[in-house]
Parts: C-alpha cells; sequence; structure tokens
C-alpha cells in the first residue's frame, strides 16, 4: 500500500469503483481505493440490477443516460462482462393522472434526447403477457432500460480503473480521517496510515459513519428493501422461444412494484408503504455479505395488487427472497459533491440507483475534482443541497415518506407533510391563524397563500389549476391595486465584511458594487462564465454589505465563497439564517404605509428606488431595502426575530386603513412572472452564461478582472447559444410546471437543442412484429417526438404559472439564440400534459414595462 496518493476513495461498491475509474481517466491515476473487506460488500452485491433512464429531474436523467451508455465502455477496457440485457421497459398507469405524469415525463425526453414512447395497455402486454392489461389506462415504453450483473458491473469498473494505473486495497478499514493544516487528510486504515490529497466518501450504508469522522452529520439513511424470485416459468420460457426475445421490465405504480424476467423465471421488488429503515443510528461495522430476515406480511399489500395486475406471476412458486438495505438521502437523489466547510472531502454517498447513476456520479465527481467544476447542473445531487435542519430525525422521517412514496404522483402544487414543521418563524401561528397554507421552503414553514375566512386551509393537490387559483388572484390584485405584506424569511441573508470586502466581491460579482446606502443586483458566475448565482447587494457601512439570495442554495454559495476568501483574515462571512426574518410589503401604497411607521422621511427623493437604510420601523430597529421581488413600488424590511410580531403588527394595524392583504409566495411568484423576472435554480442555473440568461445589464466586463470575465466576454463576443425568453401561453386549465418542451414552426435550422443518444432496444407490436423503439438510426432529425412536419422542439420551459394582474398565462424557458432574436420566426406552441398549446414570445414585460410603479 502506498504511503502518499492523490486521492483516497472509500469503499469499493459500485459508485466507489466508478469514481475510482473515472478519476484515472480523467488523469489522476495516483489514486487508492480502500475496501474494509472484498469489492461490494455494502448494498451492491444484492442489488436487483436494473437500470433506467428516467429521473424526475431532468438534469439526473441525463447522467442516468450517460451511466446506461458507459456499460460497453467498461466492459471492452476491462475484458469484464456486465451481463447486459437492453430489454427496454414499460411504466403502466393505471389513472388518467398517472397517464398525465407520464405524458409530462415523456414530453421531458424530447429535448433531453430520450426516445419513450405513450403506449397502450395492449401493446404493452404485447412485450409483457404476464399482465391483465385492462387494469391499466395506458403507458409509456422507455427503450433504454434493463438489468445487469451488479457484482460483474462493479468488477469491471474496478479492473478498469486498475488498468489505468489505479490502485485497490481490500480488506482494510478507514478507522479515522484527520485533517492536517495543509488541508489535506490522514487517512488512518487498520494497515497504516495514508497521506492523499482528497478523500472521498463513497461508504455506501456506512457513508453516514465516514462522515461523522469529520464531523458531519449526511443526511442519508438506509432503508430495507425486497424483491423475490420465482420458479422457472413455462410462459416466460415459451415466450422467449415463440419470440426470441426476453421479457421487458415492467413498473406498475399502483402496485408499487417493478418486475422483469430473470433467467427463466420472474424477478418483482416493491417500494412498499410500511417501510422499515435499517440501522437508524448507527451501521455496524461488522455487516457483511449478507441479508435481512424477509418479511412477506410488509410487502402482501403491494403483492395482493400485484399478482392481480400480474396473474401470470401468481401461479409461480417463489424460489427466494431478497432482503438487503440501501441508501437514500431525503428526495432520493445521491449526495454528492465537496462538502461545505471541509477542504478537499467529497461526497459520493446515498446513490439508490447505483447501476442507473453510478457511472454519471463518477463523472461529475472526477470532473468536479480534477477540473474544478462537475461540467454538468448536478444540483439534484448536489450534497450542497440540504441545510443543518436535515438532521438524523429529520431525515428518518423524510428518507421513509420519500421511499414510501417512490411510485405515488408528486403533484406541483403538493407540500409533503414528514419532518414538519421543522423551522418556525415567530410568526408561524399568527399565520395559521390568519388560515395561511404553508409551505417547506428549505426546511422553513413559510406562508405559499391564504384559504378565504371559513374554508380550509388545503391544497387540492392537481397537475391542474386548484383551489388556490382564486385566493392568489385576490392577493395579487389587491396588492397591485392597494398593499400586500408578506414573509420573506426564507431568502438566504449574508453579511460580508472588513478592509477587503469591496475587493473581494468585485472579484465574485459581475455588477459594480454600489455606493453606501445603495442597492445592486448581480449574477454571478465561474471561471466557465456560468451561472452560479443571483443576489441583491446593500453596501451598508465602509466595510460591510448585506447580501440576499436564494434559500435553497445557502450552502452551496457558502461554499463557493469561502473557497473564495483571502486567507490573511481581511473578508468575514456570516450567513444569517434565520437568526434574520423579514417581511414585504408591496403596491401603490406601500410608502403611505411604512411612513405611518417610520420617523425619517421615505418621500420618493429621500429614500429612492435601490436605496437601502437602517431605520426604526413600528418602533423595531431594521434593515429596509426599496425594492420587491413583486416589481412594484415596494420594501423589505429586515429584522432579528425578536422583533417580527411586533413589526408585522404594526404593518397590520397601519395598513388597515388601505385595504392591506396577506399575500403568500405563490402570489409573489405570480408577480415575479409577469415583470419577466427570473429565479435562481429554474432560469438561472450553472448550465447557462450570463447573456444565455438574459442577464446582459447586469455584467460589466469593463469594471474588473472579476471571475468568470474572460469566458462571459467570449460568449458576448461570439454571441450566446441559447437565450432565456418569457411567453405568453394560451393556455386552457393548466399552466406550465417547468420542464415542458417548446416547440415552434421553423422553416430553417436554429441548431438542435440536444442530440439524441442514438441507440435503442427493440420493441415489438401486438402482433409480435418487431418496431425500432429508437428511430436514431434513421438520422438524428428522425428521431421521435422532436419532429413534426415543419414543428421542432427548440427549447424547453424553466418555469411559469399564471399571471393574475395581467391575466396571462406565462412561461420562461430556453430556445436558440438566432430563433429568439429572429422577429420573422413567430409561432410557438408550449406542450402542457401532452397538448402543444399555442404561445408567443414576450418581450416586454407585461406589467409596468417601463418599470415605473417601481420607481415612483
Ligand atoms: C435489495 C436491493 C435491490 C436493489 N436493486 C437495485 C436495482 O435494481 N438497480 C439499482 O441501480 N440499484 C439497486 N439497488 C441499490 C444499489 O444496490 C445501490 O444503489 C448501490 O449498491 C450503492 O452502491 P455504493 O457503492 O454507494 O454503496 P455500497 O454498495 O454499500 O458500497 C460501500 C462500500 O464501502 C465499504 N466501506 C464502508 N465504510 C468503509 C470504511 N470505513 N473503510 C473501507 N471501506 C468501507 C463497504 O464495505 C462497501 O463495500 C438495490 C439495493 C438492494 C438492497
Amino acid at each position: 500500500m502506498k504511503s502518499h496518493v492523490k486521492a483516497v476513495v472509500i469503499g469499493g461498491g459500485v459508485v466507489g469503483c466508478s469514481v475510482l475509474y473515472h478519476l484515472a481517466k480523467a488523469g489522476w491515476t495516483d489514486v487508492m481505493l480502500i475496501e474494509r473487506s472484498e469489492l461490494t460488500s455494502g448494498s451492491s452485491w444484492h442489488a436487483a440490477g436494473g437500470f433506467h433512464t428516467l429521473n424526475g429531474d431532468p438534469n439526473v436523467a441525463k447522467l442516468q443516460a450517460y451511466t446506461v451508455q458507459l456499460y460497453k465502455e467498461i466492459e471492452e477496457i476491462s475484458g469484464q462482462s456486465c451481463s447486459l440485457h437492453l430489454t427496454g421497459g414499460v411504466m403502466m398507469a393505471d389513472t388518467p393522472e398517472r397517464m398525465d405524469f407520464l405524458r409530462l415525463a415523456h414530453a421531458k425526453g424530447r429535448y433531453l434526447g430520450m426516445d419513450t414512447e405513450l403506449i397502450t395497455p395492449s401493446e404493452a402486454k404485447a412485450m409483457f403477457p404476464l399482465m391483465d392489461e385492462t387494469n391499466f389506462v395506458g403507458a409509456m415504453w422507455d427503450p433504454v432500460e434493463g438489468h445487469l450483473d451488479p457484482s460483474g458491473t462493479t468488477i469491471a469498473y474496478s479492473k478498469a480503473a486498475k488498468k489505468l494505473g489505479a490502485e485497490i486495497v481490500l480488506r482494510n478499514r478507514v478507522v479515522d480521517l484527520t485533517q492536517q493544516p495543509d488541508g489535506t487528510w490522514n487517512v488512518v486504515t487498520e494497515q497504516g496510515t495514508v497521506h492523499a490529497e482528497h478523500v472521498v466518501n463513497c461508504g455506501g450504508l456506512w457513508a453516514r459513519e465516514i462522515g461523522r469522522m469529520v464531523g458531519v452529520e449526511l443526511p442519508v439513511l438506509a432503508m430495507e428493501h425486497m424483491y423475490l424470485l420465482t420458479e422457472p416459468m413455462p410462459e416466460v420460457e415459451e415466450f422467449n422461444k415463440s419470440t426470441g426475445r426476453e421479457m421487458i421490465g415492467v413498473l406498475d405504480f399502483k402496485g408499487e412494484i417493478y418486475t422483469r424476467q430473470e433467467r427463466n423465471g420472474i424477478l418483482l421488488g416493491t417500494y412498499e408503504k410500511a417501510c422499515k429503515p435499517w440501522s437508524p443510528v448507527n451501521t455496524p461495522w461488522d455487516f457483511g455479505h449478507e441479508l435481512l430476515p424477509p418479511d412477506l406480511d410488509r410487502i402482501a399489500p403491494s403483492l395482493e395488487i400485484g399478482f392481480k395486475h400480474f396473474p401470470g406471476i401468481e401461479k409461480a412458486g417463489i424460489k427466494q427472497i431478497i432482503n438487503g438495505p440501501f441508501t437514500f438521502a431525503l428526495d432520493g437523489n445521491p449526495l454528492v459533491g465537496p462538502v461545505q466547510g471541509l477542504t478537499n472531502f467529497w461526497c459520493a454517498c446515498a446513490v439508490m440507483a447505483g447501476f442507473s447513476q453510478g457511472g454519471g456520479v463518477g463523472l461529475a465527481l472526477s470532473n468536479w475534482m480534477v477540473h474544478g467544476d462537475p461540467g454538468f447542473d448536478v444540483w439534484g445531487m448536489d450534497v450542497a443541497r440540504f441545510g443543518e435542519w436535515a438532521g438524523l430525525r429529520y431525515t428518518n422521517a423524510k428518507v421513509r415518506e420519500n421511499y414510501s412514496r417512490r411510485f405515488s404522483i408528486r403533484f406541483p402544487n403538493e407540500e409533503l407533510p414528514a419532518a414538519r414543521p421543522a423551522q418556525t418563524t415567530p410568526l408561524y401561528d399568527t399565520m395559521l391563524a390568519n388560515n395561511a397554507v404553508m409551505g417547506d421552503s428549505w426546511g422553513l414553514e413559510t406562508p405559499l397563500w391564504f384559504a378565504p375566512k371559513g374554508k380550509e386551509p388545503k391544497d387540492i393537490v392537481s397537475f391542474h389549476r386548484s383551489n388556490d387559483f382564486g385566493p392568489i388572484g385576490e392577493e395579487v390584485r389587491a396588492t397591485r391595486e392597494k398593499v400586500g405584506v408578506t414573509e420573506i424569511a426564507n431568502f438566504a441573508k449574508y453579511e460580508v465584511s472588513g478592509p477587503a470586502a469591496e475587493d473581494f466581491l468585485n472579484r465574485l460579482m459581475t455588477n459594480r458594487m454600489p455606493k453606501i446606502g445603495r442597492i445592486v443586483l448581480t449574477p454571478m458566475i465561474n471561471e466557465f462564465g456560468k451561472l452560479i448565482g443571483d443576489f441583491t447587494i446593500a453596501k451598508a457601512g465602509e466595510d460591510r454589505f448585506m447580501i440576499w439570495g436564494s434559500s435553497a442554495a445557502q450552502k452551496y454559495h457558502m461554499r463557493w465563497f469561502e473557497k473564495q476568501l483571502p486567507k490573511d483574515g481581511s473578508v468575514r462571512i456570516h450567513r444569517f439564517d434565520q437568526t434574520l426574518v423579514g417581511l414585504s410589503i408591496a403596491g401603490p401604497k406601500s410608502r403611505d404605509l411604512l411612513q405611518k411607521l417610520v420617523d425619517v422621511d421615505i418621500s420618493t427623493k429621500a429614500f429612492r428606488f435601490m436605496d437601502f437604510r437602517e431605520m426604526a420601523v413600528g418602533g423595531a430597529p431594521c434593515m429596509v431595502n426599496r425594492i420587491t421581488y413583486t416589481g412594484d413600488l415596494g420594501y423589505e424590511i429586515w429584522m432579528a426575530p425578536t422583533y417580527q410580531r411586533l413589526v408585522y403588527k404594526a404593518i397590520k394595524d397601519a395598513g388597515e386603513e388601505f385595504g392591506l392583504v396577506d399575500f403568500g409566495m405563490r402570489a409573489l411568484l405570480s408577480m415575479r412572472l409577469e415583470k419577466n423576472f427570473p429565479t435562481w435554480y429554474r432560469e438561472l442555473r450553472p448550465i447557462y452564461g450570463p447573456f444565455e440568461g438574459s442577464m446582459d445589464r447586469f455584467i460589466k466586463l469593463e469594471k474588473n478582472d472579476f471571475i468568470g470575465r474572460e469566458a462571459a466576454a467570449k460568449e458576448q463576443a461570439e454571441g450566446p447559444k441559447l437565450r432565456r425568453v418569457s411567453f405568453i401561453v394560451d393556455a386552457a386549465d393548466a399552466d406550465v410546471m417547468g420542464d415542458e418542451p417548446i416547440w415552434a414552426k421553423v422553416s430553417k435550422d436554429y441548431g438542435t437543442v440536444e442530440k439524441p443518444h442514438g441507440y435503442g432496444a427493440p420493441r415489438f407490436d401486438t402482433a409480435g412484429k418487431e418496431v425500432r423503439g429508437s428511430k436514431a438510426a434513421e438520422g438524428a432529425s428522425a428521431v421521435r417526438g422532436i419532429v413534426d412536419g415543419d414543428w421542432r422542439v427548440v427549447g424547453w420551459v424553466t418555469s411559469g404559472g399564471y399571471a393574475h394582474s395581467v391575466q396571462k398565462s406565462m412561461a420562461q424557458g430556453y430556445v436558440p439564440a438566432a430563433l429568439a432574436e429572429d422577429e420573422s420566426a413567430g409561432l410557438f406552441e408550449i406542450e402542457i400534459l401532452g397538448h402543444r398549446r399555442p404561445a408567443r414570445i414576450n418581450i416586454e414585460a407585461p406589467f409596468d414595462p417601463s418599470g415605473e410603479k417601481m420607481r415612483t
């Protein structure tokens, strides 16, 4: 065993071996994987080996597609077979709602280069004759699905990594990790200490314990998971013989089961409601290649539905039941990337679908470690996406909720109840008393909308406009016509101070820093010229700046700030979290209202648009920004939590004469739409350049040599490839939710949005005739679903909804820049729940296009 290496990867499951392979492939050959036992000694060996490309997050779906494509490569390099069976698979819908869900997934696939297809239950039955198709209303076919040998695949990664020069040390547990003053690590193992620049936690079932070695409680929990294998079935053998093919994979949402052929029988797994965590506090180090006792009673309700839906399986004898643990994060996606607050400590854990995601995780992480950037939009998997609130008990409740809902529909207006309320502001009870429907905003209870008196404050979940539509409309109209108040405690807030604070921010931000008492809006980009933040910054004093940003990105941004911080202590950063809370008032009467509560002149000239002041509001010390996300005349008022009730009461009392209403986060988001304002992580993400994001006026290339300036200058000189644009949509009773494809009637080629993968498994129709699931062989332009006559998919929606004061359905999204700028290109359609609705680009904000109201 070497004593010094560039990086140590802890854990020889499929994920650790993939990370090792990708690091070596990227040129870091001086890397070592340390495994406490043999390879695949965690959850990898007993996996069912299924893989697929679909994921609720399109960016994770892309990485899954990469994983599947990788298997041929590692087989070739290693000479080890993964026993790949690319059978294709179907997802079965038993209700119209589930069919809507499949339509959404299918629509997303269009610009992701996926080749899914909506098919009838009879077509599905032709590929999996054990089902009773009368239980279903429709299905979606995905050619890029199948199964493999989990151990063989893990070994293939490891052999390929070794061929590239990586070292693997077996039967050697890492017992401790200690950081050196220079940021490098001493990896203490049973066989001695290895010094490494970087450490990667791929500990799978023990990832939590490895996190604890460095003082981090990772939000990950193992759950028991069962699947059963049947005895050989004559129906399966007969099907194979008569068609010359294997049966496909089937996912049945209603039964919460997945099933596929395994040898001459069937494998059937469940995600049961009565799920059970495994080792909820500590994972025993002596757990090895062993299985957990099966518990058929627990999965009986799923089996009952499964046998009804797939009567062919009920008749078969059960040969074996596998019960094994594997890990999940709160939302079911992996935890990948550098851990904020630590140097060179990386995570690739909570990978619940190692054989769909392991390759993509390895690629993203190795890019990040070697080149400083994951190279993809990995927010959906970023270890920084959860805050301190995601502790052991919170994680336990949320992971159980996620597991039990794995095959449930998550509606766009659906808030999930587990582990709530976790964090509350002092106004929580008041908001409940006001009939607020609360939502979870990065662990904080936040009012979403207010139900009318006498009505239950509860969302009716739906893909269509729902019971919040009317009340949100009222909140918006009253705010636009008079004045409204809302809680904004869920924004991120930071203070940057010290003699070098201004230089520091100038280096990080694309816009100039404000003068004392003024505010600027500014994006932040990385060295590659991609958007990694969008902030409101006020200069509060000579060496002191207040910063507001996206709540969910707090750890992500702190990680970046800390990385850029000068080592000499000349800049300090403080993240307030919930030690600073806020209220926003907006609307034409907001100044009259605020004037009643303050003892200073806040007339137009005395307190201008984009001014910042510290002043007492209702007697409480506050910071006030003359700016709001509503795009109206308005103010953001920030105070310590101890004063929040006082200020709110003062606003409510003084507001009565002006017709003040409470409004929630959904009304705020509706109002920002009609101003064409973008949101972070929807419109602005690290896959877009600042000009693509239409943030041109905030990019001051001439100001100084800020991070990413060169790349931004190049983007501007060459012209952005994409453009963020806003649309008005002729919607019916459903508005866009995000991720819908944008179609255009185009007479010329404006550039393909995404290349299709170019391969797929065969499928066959009810007559047993083969149909190619993928038309890739006929050329990219013929790929199913991207072209329809003169129409083609040209982009995707990032967010949208109903803009209540202008009474229009709106969407924002990305299309090729040449198309956005071509005035002769007029006709667009946006696909909402399978129906293509006419849409037109809308350049000027429909509400107050000149910005006069907010400047008044
Ligand atoms: C019953 C079942 C069915 C499944 N079916 C599928 C499926 O069909 N498709 C799919 O994609 N996924 C499936 N999974 C999930 C899949 O198994 C996991 O996604 C995958 O195994 C995760 O791999 P990993 O490398 O992250 O973790 P693990 O496989 O748990 O590997 C972690 C490794 O780290 C080692 N280690 C831990 N701590 C230390 C230490 N301190 N020092 C040295 N070594 C250490 C362990 O010994 C272990 O070998 C299934 C899981 C189960 C249980």
